[in-house]
């Protein structure tokens, strides 16, 4: 068979070390044929091709050559995309939260944007079914059609939005649909519009797309909501994206729909402007704010790309799963991206993901009792901060963050920590002296 040929063509140039697993071997150039034998092959005749090539097996289908071993200096260089990416400030501060935690000290951790609630019982359930009834192969790149018909059962209903399953692309988490829109859309020295402040990985993946980040500023006094104005007066050739999250991380902002239909008329005057629509906190709101998909507005629909994912209304953060929805031709991009890095997501959280979105509207009853909690949490915050002197904060309507204004302590000199300049060294502080872990901004 053309496996084994090929496999005794590679021991004749056997490299140090190797360990070439026989399922694994595609290269073209040895093998004009490749086949994968994890299936039975009861059923199939095997002629021998020939070859008198000997396989040193070791263990179930690999091959172990050896060889001297050579000591050879090792590059240590690494591509300049990895340099021009900051690492999350959240993941550091979260670490450092975790240290203190296993060395004993008992910190507030209010750093990473995760519900603390357990997956509800249905959806878990569904996850255990699926593993005892055997939904462990991969799935199609793009999403089980289960779930991508319910995807688009949830979009009809709760969003106005009409998509069909070609017209979906199911990740592992939003963060992998954000960032393969990112790289299937934007070309190098494209410019990628973010309001500010921002989710942190909004800028990193444009840079990973060669593409640049332009920051639009946003005030508290304006409940850090975009001026169409200045997106106006921002936008050229160069556009290609606007990123938009609303509800907002980290401000718990609110788009209104009077406002997003201000934006909709800018972008839709600029042929090359595509829109990520972030709707991933979409359920965690606050009556008497209310949610509108920016693909919905007039003319919008061709030019947007919906993000939306299990991790926080249903918390579910651990089962890693995403989605994206828009035009064919953009979706498809994703999904050929996809293809090439990881694949389908879980077979079992697609399982669970099917359960979620059959809770009921907006996630039925176990969805709005976490997002009660939310609120009785966001309603504590604001009222304990609005009695603190020096501090602004603007009225989380979602989410579950409070982007704080703390700067008038900034220049204050403590005793055996130092000053505290800005943001980063004031949440050093809190960590230090209070055990509270908040991320900066
Ligand atoms: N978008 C925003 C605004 C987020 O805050 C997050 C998670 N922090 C994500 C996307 C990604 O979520 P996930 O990959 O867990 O689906």
């Amino acid at each position: 068979m053309a496996a084994a040929t090929t496999s005794s063509s590679l021991l004749g140039s056997s490299r140090i070390g190797s360990r070439l697993n026989i399922s694994g071997l595609h290269s073209d150039s040895l093998n004009p044929t490749s086949i994968s034998f994890s299936s039975n092959l009861s059923a199939l005749s095997l002629k021998s091709s020939g070859s008198k090539g000997q396989l040193y097996s070791r263990g179930k289908g690999s091959v172990v050559i050896t060889q001297s071993m050579d000591r050879v200096e090792v590059d240590i260089s690494l591509s300049p995309r990895v340099n021009s990416v900051k690492p999350s400030k959240t993941v550091a501060i979260t670490d450092q939260a975790t240290a203190l935690v296993q060395a004993g000290v008992p910190v507030i951790r209010l750093a990473a944007g995760e519900p603390d609630f357990d997956t509800p019982a249905p959806i878990a359930e569904a996850g255990k079914n699926a593993i005892r009834e055997g939904h462990t192969r991969y799935t199609p790149n793009a999403g089980t059609m289960e779930l991508r018909l319910a995807i688009c059962h949830k979009l009809k209903e709760e969003n106005g939005l009409l998509y069909t399953p070609d017209q979906i692309v199911v990740s592992n988490g939003a963060k992998q649909s954000i960032v393969q829109a990112v790289l299937a859309v934007c070309s190098p020295g494209d410019e990628v519009l973010i309001p500010a402040p921002y989710w942190v990985s909004y800028p990193e993946m444009a840079r990973m797309a060669d593409a640049t980040p332009v920051i639009l500023p946003t005030s508290i006094s304006e409940d850090f909501l975009l001026d169409p104005k200045l997106l106006e007066s921002k936008l050229s050739e160069k556009s290609r994206l606007l990123i938009l999250c609303s509800p907002s991380n980290p401000t718990g902002s609110v788009y209104p729909r009077k406002l997003l239909e201000e934006i909709a008329e800018i972008v839709a005057r600029h042929p090359r402007l595509l829109v990520i629509s972030d709707e991933i906190y979409e359920h965690i709101i606050y009556a008497p704010a209310t949610h509108t998909s920016f693909a919905s507005l007039p003319g919008m629909w061709d030019r947007t790309l919906t993000v939306n994912g299990f991790s926080k209304a249903f918390a579910m953060t651990g089962w890693r799963l995403g989605y994206i929805a828009g035009p064919k031709h953009f979706v498809s991009a994703c999904n050929k991206l996809q293809s090439q890095f990881t694949s389908g997501a879980s077979s079992i959280s697609q399982k669970a993901a099917v359960a979620a979105l059959g809770l009921g509207y907006a996630g039925g009853e176990a969805v709005a009792k976490m997002v009660k909690a939310f609120r009785e949490r966001r309603d504590f915050l604001v009222r304990s901060f609005g009695e603190i002197d020096g501090v602004k904060i603007s009225e989380p309507r979602g989410a579950f963050y409070l982007f704080i204004d703390l700067s008038s302590y900034y220049g204050v000199v403590v005793d055996g920590f130092g000053t505290i300049s800005n943001s980063e060294s004031l949440c050093r502080y809190l960590l230090d002296r209070a055990q509270v872990a908040l991320v900066p901004g």
